[in-house]
């Protein structure tokens, strides 16, 4: 499982990873990381826990994500300023479909020391934002070359 920012560090980096350079892009998909998160809030509303129900199936997650990089709230740029939208839906879906992976990943134990917030004691928020913060910096890439299938991408030589 991984909390909030963890989510987030990992969907930023994928999207990073994935040709999403603006940082209204990658705000956006910290966000979007954590859209399968959204039945807490609603179920709260609701009175009745409905926590890792229907918006963390592959469907929702894939077909939120592939909508957000159509509409371009997560949209790859490429040099010449074009838009692929099959490229920014698979980026959308990528980054949304990484909620429902990461949170098979198994529990960090609780570390019941200090206080908590929502339910989780800060020393695992601090645990989760550190483990899941290098892997993100794992998959951040380490150049500025378009990701392999990019649509700026060089098309290889014949
Ligand atoms: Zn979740």
């Amino acid at each position: 499982m991984a909390a909030p920012f963890g989510h987030g560090f990992v969907g930023m980096a994928i999207a990073r990873r994935m040709g999403v350079r603006s940082p209204l892009g990658l705000a956006a998909a910290f966000f979007a990381a954590s859209l399968p998160d959204v039945d807490v809030p609603i179920g709260a509303i609701l009175g009745k826990d409905i926590h890792r129900g229907p918006t963390h199936t592959p469907n929702f997650a894939l077909t939120a994500g592939m909508l957000a990089g159509m509409t371009g709230i997560l949209a790859a740029e490429s040099v010449e300023g074009e838009r692929d939208l099959i490229y920014d839906a698979l980026t959308g879906a990528a980054v949304v479909g990484s909620h429902v992976l990461l949170d098979k990943a198994p529990y960090f134990p609780d570390v019941n020391i200090g206080p908590r917030l929502i339910g989780l004691p800060v020393a695992n928020w601090i645990i989760d934002a550190i483990t899941w913060g290098a892997i993100a910096y794992a998959i951040w890439p380490k150049t500025d070359a378009p990701a392999p299938g990019h649509p700026s991408s060089p098309s290889l030589p014949v």
